[in-house]
């Protein structure tokens, strides 16, 4: 059965997964989610990228209130969100797992249910601890 996604312009594969970003010819830049022009210099020479899958925490907190709609989720529970640096980009996404990081520690990018509709799992991206 397909994965069901909360957005596939947002994955370059679902199996293995990676993020879709795009990459500037003209600067070199690397956007997440991907665009079709260069925020930083505006060029429309971009192209599509898979972003590398491993990274750090970057910077992190944790949400302990039910956001307002359109956030869904089947069951809430106190969750983190932070910005993960892969490299080229960095990229903000759920924390999973547990509700306290370390600033630099290794993360790796995982699919995860972010609520159910009927019977089917909607994915979205998350990243989880390596150790
Ligand atoms: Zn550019």
């Amino acid at each position: 059965m397909p994965l069901t996604v909360v957005d596939e312009t947002l994955f370059a594969s679902l199996d293995p997964v990676a993020l879709r970003g795009s990459a500037c010819s003209d600067c070199g830049a690397t956007v997440f989610p991907a665009l079709g022009s260069c925020p930083m210099c505006t060029g429309v020479d971009v192209q599509p990228v898979a972003l590398p899958t491993e990274g750090v925490v970057w910077s992190w907190t944790t949400q302990h209130f039910e956001p307002k709609p359109p956030y869904r989720t089947d069951a809430f529970a106190p969750f983190s969100i932070g910005y993960v640096d892969l490299g080229p980009v960095i990229v903000e996404g759920w924390l999973l797992g547990r509700t306290t990081w370390q600033i630099g520690e290794p993360v790796r990018l995982t699919l995860a249910t972010a609520w159910t509709d009927g019977d089917t799992p909607v994915q979205t991206y998350g990243f989880e601890a390596t150790s």
